[in-house]
């Protein structure tokens, strides 16, 4: 049996940095994870994946649009196999770099699947190795939920897992959910040919952002071409020859492929058939501020514990406890998690929603400013959006919504004013760089006060 300090279950955006950073303290650590799963569901099946794809996409609509540069792209064409193998080799790439920078750390590597024992031990699948430490930390992440109701051949009927492997482009796609992957990867077919159709049963898309900012998109999104309903659900689906059959707002419609993007929900499997009995809430492993679980010496981080399911939290997340343990007296604060969809327009949003400020009975003042007065968007040919700020009657931001070029790098000025507690006063005398970006959100928070040169 080996014995370690620390052994983290899972080598995602939460695990590794957990377990390289206290291996660096001089901790003896393990880390465990399938070979070709370092790097979690952000590198290997989430974030980066789709990203890769959507940057491919957002390729092909620059050239088809290219006539807006002056430019003369003729007809326009592309490679999916190519498409693929590039999204590959970029997720390859990451991963072999997380891997030698746990080495690097002196991180020993256990590749497999744990399963967590009583008495503080971690088993491999196979029964191969048996490993026991003081704490271990289940970074175990989440997994696609999809629910009974839904068909099950994934031939057809595909989860996110199956969509970023997709072999060709479905003629006809039925997304179900209009959450962040829905979007992102329903803009990804749609613009590679797909005839899509996006069915969010909530009254608006994306229901974390703010109403406004949501009904806005709708019809930019429309009009890209996707077939959009909001407030309703698909009727009945099932599997007719090597189609789908679906009943949508009373109506019959057949589809190549159906996308089920309904949300994630905790991998269980490293707790199946060990006798262990860790307390869940929702589903969630259930955690002190500590991110203790009910086991004493057993902790949880990322996805597998409340809070937005996120790469940036769980880092968040492994950061605070490996801070905690090194002695600092913190605890996790979800209060400025920034949320991104990288749609092109791209749309971020962190802190307190209008709605929210509302409810709360919070006074609070709007700033705004338009892409279509900003020099770089314009040069950029992406006008299209704006910036929205919620700012304290004494100038400290609350919240933020932004939604066109460069929305998930902007986003981070109003996490760093609200984090630091900058008021606009303040802020307005930090110099930004002309002709960026940046400025327009400047001009938003100026905006909120009656300032702001363009607004
Ligand atoms: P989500 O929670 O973002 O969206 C799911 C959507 O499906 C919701 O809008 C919900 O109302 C809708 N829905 C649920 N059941 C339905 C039904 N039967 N019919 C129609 N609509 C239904 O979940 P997701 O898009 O699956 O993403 C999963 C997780 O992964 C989320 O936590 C998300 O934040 C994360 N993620 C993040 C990013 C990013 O940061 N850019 C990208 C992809 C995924």
């Amino acid at each position: 049996m080996h014995k370690f300090d620390l052994i983290v279950v899972g080598g995602g955006p939460g695990g590794y940095p957990l377990a390289a950073l206290m291996a660096r303290k001089g901790w003896k650590v393990a880390v465990v994870d399938k070979a070709g799963e370092f790097g979690g569901t952000c590198l290997n099946w989430g974030c980066i994946p789709t990203k890769a794809l959507l940057a491919s996409a957002k390729g092909l609509h620059f050239l088809k649009n290219a006539g807006s540069f002056g430019l003369e792209a003729g007809q326009t064409s592309f490679n999916w196999q190519k498409i693929q193998a590039r999204k590959d080799q970029i997720v390859d790439q990451l991963r072999q770099g997380i891997v030698k920078m746990l080495e690097k750390s002196g991180v020993t590597i256990f590749n497999g699947y744990a399963r967590l024992m009583p008495d503080k031990k971690v088993v491999l699948a196979d029964n191969s190795e048996i490993l026991q430490a003081d704490k271990i930390v289940l970074a175990v992440g989440s997994i696609p939920a999809a629910p009974p109701v839904f068909p099950r051949n994934r031939e057809i009927f595909w989860t996110s897992d199956q969509a970023l492997q997709a072999g060709e482009i479905p003629g006809s796609l039925l997304v179900v959910g209009g959450g962040v992957i829905g979007l992102e990867l329903g803009q990804v077919f749609g613009e590679f040919g797909s005839k899509v159709t996006i069915v969010e049963m909530m009254p608006q898309i994306l229901p974390g952002l703010d109403n406004a900012t949501a009904r806005r998109l709708l019809p930019v999104f429309k009009k890209a071409g996707l077939e959009i309903f909001t407030g309703k659900k698909v009727e009945s689906l099932e599997q007719d020859g090597n189609r789908a059959k679906a009943i949508i707002d009373g109506s019959e419609r057949y589809f190549d492929r159906v996308l089920i993007a309904v949300g994630r929900k905790v991998n269980h499997a490293f707790m199946q058939d060990t006798g262990l009995k860790i307390e869940l809430e929702n589903g969630f492993i259930k955690i002190d501020e500590k991110f203790c679980s009910s086991v004493p010496g057993v902790y949880a981080i990322g996805d597998a514990i409340k809070g937005p399911m996120l790469a940036h939290k769980a880092t968040y997340d492994a950061m605070t406890l490996a801070h905690q343990w090194l002695g600092e007296k913190i605890k996790a604060d979800y209060s400025l998690v920034p949320s991104c969809v990288y749609t092109y327009p791209e749309i971020s949003w962190v802190g307190q929603s209008e709605e929210s400020l509302k409810t709360a009975g919070v006074e609070f003042k709007i700033g705004r400013s338009l892409f279509s007065a900003n020099g770089k968007a314009l040069i950029a040919c992406e006008g299209d959006g704006q910036i929205k700020t919620l700012l304290s009657p004494d100038g400290k931001l609350l919240g933020a919504v932004i939604w066109g070029p460069e929305a998930s790098n902007l986003i981070n000025e109003s996490t760093m004013m609200a984090q630091f507690n900058i008021d606009s006063h303040a802020f307005s005398r930090m110099i930004h760089p002309h002709p960026t970006l940046s400025e327009a959100f400047m001009e938003s928070v100026e905006n909120a006060f009656g300032g702001g040169v363009h607004g």
